[in-house]
């Protein structure tokens, strides 16, 4: 073998894998699709918190912070309700983090090589031994880290179980512009994120500070005959703020439970390309480069096992994943199956009542329990406001919600129990009934 690992894709999914395993002496080649000074220059709202980053034990380099960020405003459709949620982070330059993080891995002895673009893995005897190019490099363990559109992905055997493509229901369409000194100015510190079914459905309009610029886009789930969010958000923008364009580019981001399995026979999957990203937010530099710890630790002790590990060996990214972070994201999975359904009246009326606050959320991001004010759900119904309806839908989904953990934090322990565990997960999801 060439390699003991290699890493496709060099950004902040793969450049903390990379590193990682290289700091521990095996011996990486990381790969990337871009040219190095490219490496991170995508369409992205720029913004990490700081407890995703101390989990995945990445520092981030001061030069690359644009912003230091305090907390986050939700706003309600109506405009009525602003929750501020407090929780520290940062706005990144996305491109000067990225190339960064491969300085990072370089120094830790990882080997790189840019405008490499891998067209698909080398699969032999039931195992992936390398992955193909303008050349073919042989690996005992390939880490794919190649983004949502991997190409690596969609050519694995059926028997190992991992999905092969994010359907378009779980997904959001996302577009962002850079502004230069926009006014009316945005507060400082502060990440701005605006409910507004019709503009955005499914997702949400953000405004995040960046020193003198200013990041802003919106999303909209791929359900159905969506937007397109590049016209919603230049007509959103129109009117309201004025300012110079420096950028603007669009995505995909897969906003899904996680994928049922990460890991096949001399391979695993992290970040976007194994769908890490938290299904409400979007946000998903954090949780990938959390994955691309969890990955490494399991790679290099399955490499320590095995001369070529294979599903049982790697198994113990999976189960890692799937308790620290997994049953979390699929928590938070429900919650965004229900919020897509809600009308901009039902947002309004849950923020204004109080039966959500900034409690609820704020509990839902850190541990993705839903736990809905029941104080407040007796109150609205003796004052004899309407909506019935809402607050038995939302005791239902805190319910799913708790749920979706208990099935994710009960994750096999090896591959022999993943059939049986995968039929219930996917029965559970399949049952919603929003
Ligand atoms: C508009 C938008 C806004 C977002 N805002 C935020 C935000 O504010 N905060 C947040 O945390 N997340 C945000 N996200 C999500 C976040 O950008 C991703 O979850 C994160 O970048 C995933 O990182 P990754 O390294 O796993 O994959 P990617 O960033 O997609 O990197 C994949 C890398 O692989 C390379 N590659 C791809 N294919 C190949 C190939 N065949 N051969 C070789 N190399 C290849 C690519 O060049 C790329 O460098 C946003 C996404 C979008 C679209």
């Amino acid at each position: 073998m060439d390699y003991d690992v290699i890493v496709v894709g060099a950004a902040t999914t793969g450049a903390v894998a990379a590193k990682k395993l290289a700091s521990q002496g095996f011996k990486v080649l990381l790969l990337d699709a871009k040219p190095k000074n490219r490496i991170g220059d995508k369409a992205c709202g720029d913004a990490i918190g700081e407890e995703d980053l101390k989990k995945a034990g990445v520092t981030l380099p001061a030069e690359v912070v644009r912003e230091r960020i305090l907390g986050a405003d939700l706003v309600s459709p109506d405009g009525k309700t602003v929750f501020r949620i407090q929780g520290y982070g940062y706005t990144v330059d996305r491109v000067g983090l990225g190339s960064a993080l491969v300085d990072e891995a370089e120094s830790a002895g990882a080997k790189f090589i840019d405008n490499f673009h891998v067209d698909a893995p080398i699969i032999k005897d039931g195992r992936v031994i390398g992955v193909k190019g303008s050349d073919e490099i042989t690996a005992r363990v390939v880490v794919d880290a190649s983004g949502n559109k991997t190409k690596l992905r969609g050519a694995l055997p059926d028997e190992w179980g991992i999905e092969k493509t994010v359907e378009k229901k779980d997904a959001v369409a996302a577009y962002r512009v850079i502004m230069e000194d926009m006014k009316p100015a945005i507060e400082h510190g502060y990440l701005r994120l605006i409910f507004d079914q019709n503009t955005s459905p499914g997702g949400y309009i953000w405004l995040f500070p960046e020193g003198n610029l200013s990041n802003v886009g919106l999303g909209v789930t791929m359900i159905g005959n969506y937007p397109n969010p590049k016209i919603a958000t230049e007509n959103w923008i129109k009117g309201k703020y004025e300012g110079k364009i420096v950028a603007g580019s669009g995505d995909t981001v897969p906003t899904r439970r996680p994928f049922a399995t990460m890991v096949g026979n001399g391979i695993v999957l992290a970040g976007d390309a194994a769908a890490t990203v938290n299904p409400v937010t979007g946000g998903g530099i954090g949780s990938g480069m959390l994955s691309a710890k969890f990955a490494a630790e399991a790679v290099a002790k399955a490499l320590s096992q095995a001369d070529l590990p294979g599903i049982n060996e790697l198994w113990s990214y999976n189960v890692t994943y799937m308790r620290e972070y997994g049953a979390k994201q699929a928590g938070l999975d429900v919650f965004r199956h229900f919020l897509i359904k809600l009308s901009n009246d039902d947002i309004s009326f849950e923020m204004s009542s109080g039966i959500m606050d900034e409690k609820t959320v704020t509990q839902a991001a850190v541990t993705g329990e839903v736990n809905i004010n029941l104080r407040k759900e007796v109150e609205i119904m003796i004052r004899g406001l309407k909506r019935p309806s809402i607050l038995l839908k939302l005791r239902q989904m805190a319910s799913d919600v708790k749920t979706a953990m208990e099935i994710y934090s009960a994750y096999p322990d090896g591959f022999d129990g993943f059939w049986s565990w995968r039929k219930r997960a996917d029965s559970f999801f399949a049952s919603l009934p929003y």
